[in-house]
């Protein structure tokens, strides 16, 4: 069998509230399905500096490094304001990607029908909007060398973030963005900057490179980033998967979540290389959101993120394709029977907490599996 290694990491805030319904979804699996996860749980962010004086304590690392799939819940909050920079919450988000080398992330814009009033953009526009957004993550201007500011000595300063990209790296996120089209809508839009930026002219020539050795199959279109940040708002279901860097990605992924509504509702993954022996990559899955420190204890948060990133991880990560499927129509059944959390709330529905909102998929998730 299939190793199932998962890491629970639910961190401060909301981020155990809405955890415990993915761990009853899992206990479910467990029991009835016999899906074979085995289950470890660690701290991270200011959880785990009360407990270790460290964002993450090198035991958790080590158990994340060993795991088949990391969940991750949301770190920070006002209690941990003041702890030294390198010590703070989100410290320990940033090691996880950097040791497990994450270079591809995974945002996915669902606009769940039941949910297409609520978006800022018209009804039409985003009804059953499917879209998926695959940002480089672990390069580009957030890393290159020079990083400074400078003085100039003349009473000036000069701010310096260096864009870079090697050939390596752009293959790799390509390759990850043509794979996943395969298994949608066999489209891939590639977008960059290659009328001002010498990175963008790399950029669009190796994604190109890339498509004909290995994935002619998969129609691929290039846009500029600007263009496309403006037909993402014009027409989005135009897209299938987009692949972009990582600044790029950064705005274009929160453009793409503006569409679908609530923060409580967007899941993500964080992939890194195929093992060279097994296959599997190392992989992270987290909500979009932070731990919502306004709500947290409330019992008010909305689990679909938290839910909905681990439907990402039994598809991305242990192939269950059928199981996230139908936890992903679960989650949209509940929404059509108007079942609501606070922060999609609407006129006529039915309002509930974040157990009830957990209980509720799981009961959906139990009746389409039988
Ligand atoms: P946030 O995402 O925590 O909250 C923004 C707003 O959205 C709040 O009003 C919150 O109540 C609401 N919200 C978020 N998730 C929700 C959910 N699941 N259900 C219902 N409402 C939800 O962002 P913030 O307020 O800017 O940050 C709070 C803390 O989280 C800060 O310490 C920040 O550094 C941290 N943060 C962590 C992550 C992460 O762990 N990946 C991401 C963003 C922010």
């Amino acid at each position: 069998m299939v190793s199932k290694k998962l890491l629970l990491l639910p961190g401060d805030g909301i981020g155990p509230e809405a955890m415990a319904e993915v761990r009853k979804i899992i206990a479910y699996m467990n029991a009835e399905l016999e899906s074979g996860f085995e289950l470890d749980e660690g701290l991270v962010g200011g959880s785990a500096y009360d407990a270790h004086g460290l964002a993450i304590s090198e035991a958790d690392m080590a158990k994340a490094l060993a795991s088949d799939a990391v969940l991750f819940g949301a770190v920070g909050g006002p209690k941990w304001d003041s702890v030294p920079y390198d010590l703070r919450p989100e410290a320990g988000l940033l090691r996880l990607r950097k040791d497990m080398e994450l270079f591809a992330n995974l945002r996915p814009a669902i606009c769940y029908p039941a949910l297409a009033d609520s978006s800022s953009l018209k009804k039409e526009i985003v009804e059953g909007l499917d879209i998926l957004i695959v940002r480089e993550l672990t390069g580009g201007v957030y890393f290159g060398e020079p990083k400074e500011i400078r003085d100039l000595g003349n009473g000036q300063k000069r701010g310096i973030d260096t864009q870079v990209y090697d050939t390596y790296e752009i293959e790799r996120i390509s390759g990850v963005a043509f794979e996943l089209a395969r298994t949608r809508g066999n489209k891939v839009t590639s977008m960059e900057k290659r009328n001002v930026m010498k990175s963008g002219v790399l950029w669009n020539e190796v994604v190109t490179a890339t498509h004909k050795a290995k994935y002619a199959d998969v129609t691929l279109e290039h846009m500029l980033a600007d263009a496309g940040g403006m037909q993402l708002v014009r027409w989005p279901k135009q897209f299938d998967v987009i692949v972009t860097d990582n600044l790029f990605g950064d705005m274009l992924s929160d453009i793409a979540a503006m569409l679908t509504g609530s923060l409580g509702m967007l899941p993500s993954a964080s992939l890194g290389a195929p093992d060279a022996r097994t296959g599997s990559r190392k992989a992270l899955y987290e909500p979009v959101h932070g731990s919502a420190p306004d709500i947290a204890g409330t019992g008010a948060a909305n689990p679909i993120a938290m839910i909905a990133s681990f439907a990402m991880c039994l598809r991305y990560s242990f192939n269950m394709v059928v199981e996230a499927d139908r936890l992903e129509a679960a989650i949209a059944g509940v929404l059509d029977d108007g079942i609501r959390t606070a922060d999609i709330m609407s006129e006529g529905k039915t309002r509930v907490g974040t157990t009830e909102m957990g209980d509720a998929i799981l009961a959906k998730f139990k009746a389409l599996a039988a």
